[in-house]
């Protein structure tokens, strides 16, 4: 599964979501992004922050 925590890109939230593909992550966490942060224009470059952000949830668990 692969893992993205709001907390690595929008510091002190505890949001985070796990899906079994990259697309799906990044797709729950624009919509967490426009619903939570209030971030009604989702920019290209917060797609790239997110993908840099998702993580091999094994490789979470470890850290
Ligand atoms: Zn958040």
């Amino acid at each position: 599964m692969r893992l993205f925590e709001c907390g690595s890109l929008v510091p002190g939230c505890e949001w985070h979501t796990r899906a079994s593909d990259d697309a799906e992550v990044v797709r729950r966490a624009v919509e967490h992004m426009r619903t939570a942060h209030g971030e009604t224009t989702i920019r290209e470059n917060m797609v790239e922050n997110i993908k840099q952000r998702i993580v091999d949830e094994n490789t979470a668990d470890a850290a």
